[in-house]
């Protein structure tokens, strides 16, 4: 099983792709992806979509969300994967990490109007799929659009990040809540893409992964498209000393914009736990 080419971790339109669902599923399998999660950002309303698709292509698939998290003053992603997507004390708890998402859009095109850039909100909608889930992702690709900046990278460089204009604080769902919602509603939480955060101290991040541990959460990922391969290394050791299986996930969002596409990863190491071996019974075939 550790050789699978698996991809649990990517976005559709419904948080802040650019694909459809089922344009996703078609990708993953021509792709040659053998089992595939859909793990939108604090939101289930793709996950018929995408399972249907997959079942119709034959492609494996494993229920998935992405939970916004504020742990200790840091913006933190935990993956959930084969978790009921009916489940109501989930669906509560996302809608409620959601409902702070406009406001704080209304203050980040403030933000860029008081630096010249009028009319951020409004151009940022245009991209938005899913009413309920503007991002900043939308707003990067209006400032690109725009011809404000060269890509998205430039975007999160100049703009909407902390100590840039256009970032607006928040406060995500609580670590702690997250799990207990994932776990709670019969899945695996996972550390998403662990070496984007900006850790104030090492201890920092020790307490993220204790902490998580803690509450229940069960796996890290390990190989991602935004880890370099001795990322890879350093947080397969780390999943190792905290006893954590390995996800191995793309992030994909876009065919534009990304460039790890769907499937396009490295294997996870062999002596590491594929979270999808805790998971057996939750694959949808
Ligand atoms: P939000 O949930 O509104 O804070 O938006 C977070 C999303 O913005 C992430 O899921 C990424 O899709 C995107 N993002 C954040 N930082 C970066 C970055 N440095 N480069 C590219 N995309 C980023
Ligand atoms: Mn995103
Ligand atoms: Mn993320
Ligand atoms: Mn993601």
């Amino acid at each position: 099983m550790a050789i699978l080419n698996a991809d649990l971790h990517c976005h559709s339109t419904v948080s802040d792709g650019t694909l459809e669902p089922e344009a996703l599923a078609a990708r993953a399998h021509a792709n040659g992806v053998q089992l595939w999660a859909l793990t939108d950002h604090d939101e289930l309303g793709g996950q018929q979509r995408a399972l249907h698709a997959a079942r119709a292509l034959g492609l494996p698939y494993l229920t998935g969300v992405e939970i916004s998290v504020t742990f200790a003053g840091l913006t933190v992603h935990i993956v959930g994967l084969g978790i009921d997507p009916d489940d109501a004390q989930l669906g509560d708890g996302l809608a409620r990490t959601r409902s702070g998402r406009e406001q704080r859009a209304r203050e980040m095109a403030e933000q860029l109007a008081a630096v010249g850039i009028p009319g951020a909100f409004e151009g940022a909608l245009k991209y938005v799929g899913n009413p309920e889930l503007i991002s900043r992702t939308h707003f990067a690709r209006f400032l690109v659009e725009a011809g404000i900046c060269h890509d998205t990278h430039d975007v999160f460089r100049r703009f909407l990040t902390e100590g840039k204009p256009g970032f607006v604080a928040h406060r995500w769902a609580a670590l702690g809540d997250a799990v207990r919602w994932i776990r709670e509603a019969g899945g695996v939480a996972v550390i998403a893409h662990p070496a984007r955060y900006a850790h104030p101290s090492p201890t920092h991040e020790y307490a993220l992964f204790a902490e998580f541990k803690a509450h229940g959460g069960q796996a890290v990922e390990v190989v991602s498209g935004s880890h370099s391969a001795a990322e890879a290394l350093r947080y397969a050791d780390l999943a190792l000393e905290f006893g954590l299986a390995a996800s191995r996930g793309s992030d994909f969002h876009s065919p534009d914009e990304s460039h790890t596409d769907l499937g396009a990863l490295p294997l996870l190491e062999g002596r590491l736990t594929p979270v999808w071996e805790l998971l057996a019974d939750r694959i949808i075939h």
